[in-house]
């Protein structure tokens, strides 16, 4: 069985103060269950805090984005060597946010997914089609060209350790949800194109989180499908009660 894996996206949200608070309040709640993996993505200035506190729980910590070059003139930028450096464990890559506003194309995704294996971080990447598309019926073939362009050139056992989150564009933030079934009918396609690239073997081990106003209310419907193995959370992750009660969905 895959197991569960809830992330907490808090975008660009939170003081020092709120984020080691959250900790604080979450950190001896998570549950010991090797079934579930508790994630919080937070922004790059608190990170050194969130994984002090964190270290010898379950709670992990990730990035939201990074760079894929080590060092260099990237003003502003945040390289893989200094997250691992850190003790972060994870990296939200290509979300839509990151593509929209930030210029991230599937190339620069790609690139930042070998780099994140490079480094030893587990890359969470981002695959999600607007609302024109899905209207269009382009979702199926958008959502592959995502996949097989952000994973290429990963070797069979990154590919089985990487974490893709869909998360379809017209639901981030609009308290819109996917149904459980259309969600995991993409899931269920993600998968398909995973093993067409791979083995089915590997495709059975890749966890597919699914993204867009996932909150208490609807996570246990979306976890009880057959390919949605997790949530990547933006809006209900920000609460510590409310991202506990997501992580203990997963337990379920
Ligand atoms: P949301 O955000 O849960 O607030 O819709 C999800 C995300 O952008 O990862």
């Amino acid at each position: 069985m895959r197991k569960k894996v809830i992330a907490g996206n808090w975008k660009m949200n939170k003081t020092l103060a709120e984020a080691n608070q959250f900790v604080d309040d979450v950190v001896g709640k998570v549950p010991d269950d090797d079934n579930v993996e508790a994630i919080v993505c937070a922004p790059f200035p608190f990170l050194p805090s969130l994984v002090e506190k964190t270290k010898g729980s379950k709670l992990k910590v990730g990035a939201q984005t990074m760079h894929y070059e080590e060092s260099g003139a990237f003003t502003g930028e945040v390289s893989p060597v200094m997250l691992k450096d850190l003790g972060v464990t994870h990296a939200v890559i290509g979300h839509s946010e990151r593509r929209a506003y930030f210029a991230e194309t599937d190339e620069t995704v790609n690139k930042k997914v070998h780099a994140a294996f490079k480094h030893d971080l587990t890359p969470i990447v981002c695959v999600g089609e607007t609302l024109e598309q899905r209207e269009a019926n382009h979702t199926m073939d958008h959502i592959e060209n995502q996949v097989r362009k952000g994973l290429e050139g990963l070797s069979d056992e990154q590919v089985a350790d990487t974490i893709i989150a869909y998360e379809p564009i017209w639901a981030i933030g609009t308290g819109k949800t996917a149904s459980s079934e259309d969600a995991n009918e993409v899931c269920t396609h993600i998968r398909n194109v995973i093993k067409d690239m791979t083995s089915e073997d590997i495709a059975e081990k890749v966890v597919i989180q699914y993204g867009g106003s996932v909150k208490p209310a609807n996570v246990d419907e979306l976890l009880a499908t057959s390919d949605i193995d997790g949530a990547l959370v933006g809006g209900a992750s920000l609460e510590a009660d409310s991202f506990l009660t997501l992580v203990e969905a997963g337990t379920k």
